[in-house]
């Protein structure tokens, strides 16, 4: 079973401390979400996760079954099984979204030989499942797709590449009720024992069509409240101010 542990989190953009010690424990078969205001530090915590260069860790750890991921690559950290749906998808021109599957799966599956007339059908069958015309895998990956279409394309490469460990960042941004609808239907799908998702997100409603068993509040760049799917509904209605004075 996967098992992601943050343990006391400290990370700074720009030379300027975001992170100030966040702890999360994420095992395969569940699902949590994580709320908190702008600027919280969220999309801060999925970078530092997965590596991006921008971020520094200034102390604690992350593991992955075990492994200590600190100080390793955003691709070593893929290999682990660390997979994250980017808030705003870059595009990479020039790669297509094709061969960019092909080749990080190739890369996160060494070991699985699979025919490429079967991976093109299993990403064929996934592109109609998220609503993206077949066109999308010989466009180069992102460019010119609109917010609507990046998102649906994350969601794509996830069920393709088989994470262990899923963080959605704003995946419902963007997104009108039809699309969100697919996408919460392509992450069910996806769900299994096998799996851990954080979802990072503002708003309840991705949270009705995907339960989290956890809802966790950053504030300032730390864990400020733990609760249940409730407390996603409680901070609709009343926003976050009544937890920073908790
Ligand atoms: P959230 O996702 O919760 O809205 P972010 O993690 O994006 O918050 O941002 C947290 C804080 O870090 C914000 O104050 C933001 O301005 C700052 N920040 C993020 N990225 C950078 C950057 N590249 N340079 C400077 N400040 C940044
Ligand atoms: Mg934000
Ligand atoms: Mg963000």
């Amino acid at each position: 079973m996967s098992e992601l542990i943050i343990k006391d989190l400290r990370a700074s953009v720009a030379d300027k401390e975001i992170l100030k010690g966040v702890n999360l424990t994420i095992r395969g078969g569940e699902i949590h979400a994580l709320m908190g205001p702008n600027g919280a530090g969220k999309t801060t915590l999925g970078s530092t996760l997965m590596g991006h260069p921008n971020y520094t860790i200034t102390g604690g750890s992350i593991k992955l079954d075990g492994k200590e991921l600190t100080n390793k690559t955003p691709e070593e950290r893929a290999r682990a099984g660390l997979f994250l749906a980017f808030q705003n998808p870059v595009s990479v021109t020039g790669v297509k979204l094709s061969s960019f599957l092909r080749t990080a799966y190739k890369q996160l599956h060494p070991e699985e030989k699979v025919p490429l007339s079967e991976f093109q059908g299993r990403i064929k069958d996934h592109l109609k499942k998220v609503g993206l015309d077949e066109e999308f895998l010989s466009r180069s990956v992102n460019d010119g797709f609109s917010g609507g279409e990046r998102k649906r394309a994350e969601i794509l490469q996830m069920v393709i590449l088989r994470p262990k460990i899923v963080i959605l960042d704003e995946i419902d941004s963007g997104l009108d009720v039809d699309a969100l609808k697919l996408v919460a239907d392509e992450i069910r799908e996806y769900y299994s024992q096998e799996v851990g998702f954080l979802i990072i997100t503002h708003y309840q409603r991705i949270l009705k069509n995907i339960d989290p068993e956890f809802v966790h509040v950053l504030i300032d760049g730390k864990i400020a409240m733990n609760g249940e799917k409730s407390l996603a509904l409680k901070i609709e209605e009343d926003g976050y101010d009544w937890i920073r004075s908790e």
